[in-house]
């Protein structure tokens, strides 16, 4: 058995992380699910958004299947993203983004983007002064080895050919050169059986989305992966598609890519594509690769029967899609 922790959180994350667990349950036997609080909810029960207990559960449990937290605009607030991340030594951000329907106007994408999870923008170091603020940026030596090594694997071990690594080196120079200098090591070491190649960062959102098919996986420093992530789902149809997993050597955390849009929460409307994909990741993560399989094929089958969700201009909200996903889904071989 594994055991999962479920971290709903705030706005949409309650609402599609249901549907995803609906569909896990329905999906496998192997699995055992444990409840824990995040976010505001977890503020008000337990006075922070990030409880030990929590944390405690997620160090536990083989997973964890996280929805969204609300960002909160107060001085005692520090994102119980960043932590878990942090405390769980999650370095690696694995956002793949796939076409699941035809959009018009929009060509095909089918690219995962492997972001550096744990330095660069993202260690909130920021200094006022008497003339504004400056902001430290991070990027070493030893966390752009893992992150490009992780691509390295990942991209074989999922049948990937090209790895191009994504950076801003002509204007950053020592800190991104730091980046592709690594890549270049590294692939020139341990990764020559896949095709490398470089891009700015810049040209890279244009050509995700004018010739998303240069692309098959990128490796990139945390800031630009965050950006070109949702540019990617945006191609893809938008933030309800793209599921994400934050990856260690010990610990991982799934979780849809989007936020808790709070503008859709509680009207039955939120696309649960996303954190359904993020859970069959995660199974897969756990050497359930086939019920992980199946959940995605039962996904695929909605959009290939011609329905179509809210946030597409169709009329399915949440519950009747996951009801079409659960009734997609191919008996496991325990059924
Ligand atoms: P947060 O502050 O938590 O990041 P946000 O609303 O600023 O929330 P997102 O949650 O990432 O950012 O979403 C941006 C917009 O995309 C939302 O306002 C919503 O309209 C749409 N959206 C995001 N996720 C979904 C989804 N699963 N289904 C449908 N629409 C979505």
């Amino acid at each position: 058995m594994k055991r999962i922790c479920v971290l709903p959180g705030d706005g949409i994350g309650p609402e599609v992380v249901a549907s995803a667990v609906k569909v896990m349950e329905a999906a496998s036997d192997e699995l055992e699910f444990v409840h824990a609080d995040i976010g505001r909810a977890a503020y008000e029960r337990h006075g922070s958004y990030l409880p030990g207990e929590t944390l405690k559960s997620m160090r536990e449990c083989d997973s964890s299947l996280f929805g969204a937290v609300t960002t909160v605009e107060s001085a005692d607030y520090s994102s119980p993203v960043l932590t878990f991340r942090k405390e769980l030594d999650l370095y690696a951000n694995v956002r793949p983004v796939r076409s699941l329907v035809q959009i018009s106007g929009r060509p095909p994408i089918d690219v995962v983007i492997v972001r550096e999870n744990t330095e660069g923008m993202y260690t909130q170091n920021e200094v006022f002064d008497d003339v504004g603020v400056t902001t430290m940026r991070k990027v070493t030596r030893k966390a752009s080895e893992r992150i490009v090594g992780f691509a390295i694997r990942y991209a074989r071990a999922h049948g990937r050919r090209r790895l191009t690594c994504v950076h801003k080196s002509n204007v950053l120079k020592a800190s991104d050169g730091l980046f592709v200098s690594t890549f270049r090591e590294l692939m020139a070491s341990g990764g020559r059986d896949l095709e490398g190649d470089e891009q700015l960062v810049d040209s890279c959102a244009l050509k995700l989305v004018t010739e998303p098919s240069a692309f098959d996986v990128i490796v990139t420093l945390n800031l630009y992966g965050d950006i070109l992530s949702d540019v990617a789902a945006g191609v893809a149809g938008g933030l309800g598609f793209a599921p994400s997993g934050n990856i260690g050597d010990r610990h991982s955390v799934f979780e849809p890519a989007h936020g808790s849009a709070p503008d859709i929460a509680g009207k039955g409307i939120a696309n649960p594509t996303a954190a359904i994909l993020a859970a069959a990741m995660m199974l897969k993560h756990l050497g359930l690769g086939a019920d992980g399989s199946r959940m995605e094929a039962a996904v695929m089958q909605f959009y290939s029967s011609g329905h179509l969700t809210a946030d597409l201009g169709g009329r399915h909200g949440s519950e009747s899609f996951t009801e079409h996903v659960l009734k997609n889904l191919k008996p496991g071989p325990k059924h």
